[in-house]
């Protein structure tokens, strides 16, 4: 048997990679020159331009960039009219921004636990978790794997909720034929460097409801109005006159950003086609090894993984996720864990959740690790990453 990095032997490989990363080329910075070239530099053209193409992309009707994911899921919240005594159902396993966004709405946000298969939140779960008081739910599309679209449509239409659809990992990914981003009422993205396409910072809102589209825009500045036909005031002075009308923010994103994202849509394609390929490379090694799980898919989905999980059966491996974790980090192999469970945080603690709240996201959580996954690993890394992750599984096989 080899000898383990962590315990002396020669790591897989030299140079340390990551688990995730963007793939800028000379097209994509081009394009942000050109864009710093022009007049307008802020929230301009290259904003409505991409929201097109996000739009064409997804078969949503209407997109609004905007700075990041997490301003996104806010101000779908606020469309949403998530106020004050609402409740907002998500998940625990996400990144905090999924719960945060009713937090920041004065709402609180309520987890149901997830399926232990998917690690998607569980629509009975979600219907065990419904109140008079629950005004939306948040589903996240976890490591980019489909929710089920069709029960949550059913539940939100039964009890007058609002379906947003927290899609950060899951740009390119379908259910049901449907792209992402045209189901939900609301789809949040976030264009963060290690999702599937960048602009740097940034995030986008799709929907198909031209209500909650003219409100997100909105929103995304001040709540500010300008046009004519909306102004509630009547007859105005003259053509600088705008009325703020919500309470909204600052959350526009600068035309350069969405010239990044623009040229990275060209190449989804691309990109996605070759995380297909690595995760296939990775499932038919893993698939087939007593000391993994992985997580599974919904039937008639198509999802693009964001993230390539790996599940520690305890039953057949005798270390622990965190020594696991070390050991990989020996072989140069940077992993990392997607999620804490969101109300196990001090913050979430300090406003009364407690640990044991949804014991299936607490038994995941404790055995999963991402391994990396981005287009650019070439297919040496992958071959690395696949060594370094037999070699530890089979040094602690039991
Ligand atoms: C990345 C991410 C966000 C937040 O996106 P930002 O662009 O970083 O603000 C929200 N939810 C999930 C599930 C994410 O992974």
């Amino acid at each position: 048997m080899e000898q383990l990095a962590i315990h002396g032997g020669k790591p897989v490989r030299d140079k340390k990679i990551f688990y995730g990363r963007q793939w800028i080329n000379e097209d994509d910075i081009a394009a942000v020159a050109d864009a710093l070239r022009s007049d307008l530099i802020t929230t301009g053209p290259r904003a409505v331009k991409v929201e097109k193409e996000l739009c064409e992309y997804t078969g949503a009707s209407y997109a609004t960039m905007c700075a990041n994911g997490t301003a996104a899921l806010h101000l779908a919240a606020m469309a949403a009219g998530v106020g004050p005594g609402d409740e907002v159902i998500t998940t625990a396993l996400t990144f905090a921004a999924s719960a945060n966004c009713a937090l920041y709405c004065g709402a609180r946000p309520v987890f149901a636990d997830i399926d232990p298969e998917t690690y998607n939140i569980d629509p009975e779960m979600i219907e065990k978790c419904i109140t008079p008081r629950t005004k939306a739910v948040v589903a996240v599309d976890f490591a980019g794997c489909s929710i089920d679209h069709r029960a949550i449509r059913d539940i939100c239409d039964r009890h007058g909720l609002v379906f947003i659809e927290d899609a950060a990992h899951a740009i390119g990914t379908k259910d049901g034929g449907k792209g992402v981003g045209s189901i939900a009422d609301m789809t949040c993205f976030s264009f963060h460097p290690v999702k599937t396409v960048t602009s740097g910072e940034g995030g986008a809102v799709l929907t198909n409801d031209s209500r909650y589209h003219h409100l997100l825009q909105t929103l995304r500045t001040h709540g500010i109005e300008h046009d004519d036909e909306y102004l509630v005031d009547g007859p105005h002075e003259g053509p600088w006159y705008y009325e703020q009308q919500y309470l909204g923010y600052n959350y526009r994103i600068t035309d350069f950003q969405c010239a990044l994202l623009s040229s990275q849509l060209r190449r989804i394609d691309q990109f996605i086609a070759r995380r297909k390929e690595i995760v296939e490379k990775y499932n038919e090694v893993f698939g087939s090894m007593p000391q993994f799980k992985l997580q599974k898919e919904l039937p008639g989905t198509d999802s693009v993984h964001h993230l390539y999980i790996l599940q520690l059966d305890p039953e057949h491996i005798s270390c622990s996720r965190a020594e696991f974790f070390a050991a990989m980090s020996a072989e140069n192999v940077q992993c990392q864990i997607h999620y804490v469970p969101v109300y196990w945080f001090p913050y979430y603690r300090g406003l009364g959740y407690e640990k044991g709240l949804c014991p299936e996201c607490e038994k995941v959580y404790s055995n999963i690790i991402s391994i990396p996954l981005y287009p650019l690993l070439t297919d040496s890394d992958v071959r690395d990453v696949i060594h370094a992750v037999t070699k530890i599984a089979e040094y602690y096989r039991r």
